[in-house]
């Protein structure tokens, strides 16, 4: 927590991650910066608010350059991103593609969407709980109360999420409730 790791492109987009995001998880999200580099827009189609990006990556394989095509989708008005290589669905990483197309898309700031509260730097209490539950029959009371609470938090976003209205109206609740702003303000004192 006490420690930061620098930067390594003039970007918000990276700052946000910076800020958000666990040391190792960073470090990942950076290889992504640096992959972005080798990766370039071939084609944009526009219709509404929809974009598709056809962008190439340049790898070396066994020697030989070669390139693939990845196909990355935009959507301006609700800031839905998706793309061919996954990388975000199987590991929660978002992928150079996607990065590219923030750039392209003059996007400043990922959508909150895109930053998973798993690999938050503030969840360091909440994993504490997790891993005290395993191998015990026995709950101890704050734990007890800890699963409870995930349980209705869980079955309450599955419902609010349905809609963009519940959604906001869910998370200007939770605002007035937000304990994890202590563990922040905790943090950045540290640092
Ligand atoms: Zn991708």
């Amino acid at each position: 927590m006490s420690k930061v790791i620098p930067c390594g492109f003039q970007s918000l987009l990276e700052r946000q991650f910076q800020n958000e995001y666990t040391h190792a998880k960073f470090q990942e999200i950076q290889m992504e910066f640096r992959g972005k580099m080798n990766c370039v827009v071939d084609k944009v189609f526009v219709e509404g608010h929809a974009c598709r990006y056809d962008v190439v990556e340049e790898a070396i394989h066994n020697g030989k350059p070669y390139h693939k095509i990845y196909i990355v989708g935009f959507n301006r008005a609700n800031m839905n991103i998706n793309c061919s290589c996954l990388l975000f669905e199987f590991w929660g990483i978002v992928c150079r593609h996607l990065l590219l197309l923030f750039a392209q898309e003059k996007v400043t700031k990922a959508p909150n969407k895109y930053i998973l509260s798993r690999w938050s730097k503030y969840m360091c209490r909440k994993h504490a709980y997790i891993r005290a539950s395993y191998g015990s029959k026995v709950k101890e009371p704050h734990i007890e109360r800890y699963d409870g609470l995930c349980k209705r938090f869980y079955e309450i976003a599955e419902y609010a999420c349905e809609s963009e209205n519940t959604t906001e109206l869910l998370h200007q609740h939770l605002n007035a409730y937000d304990c994890t702003k202590t563990c922040k303000e905790t943090s950045s004192r540290k640092n």
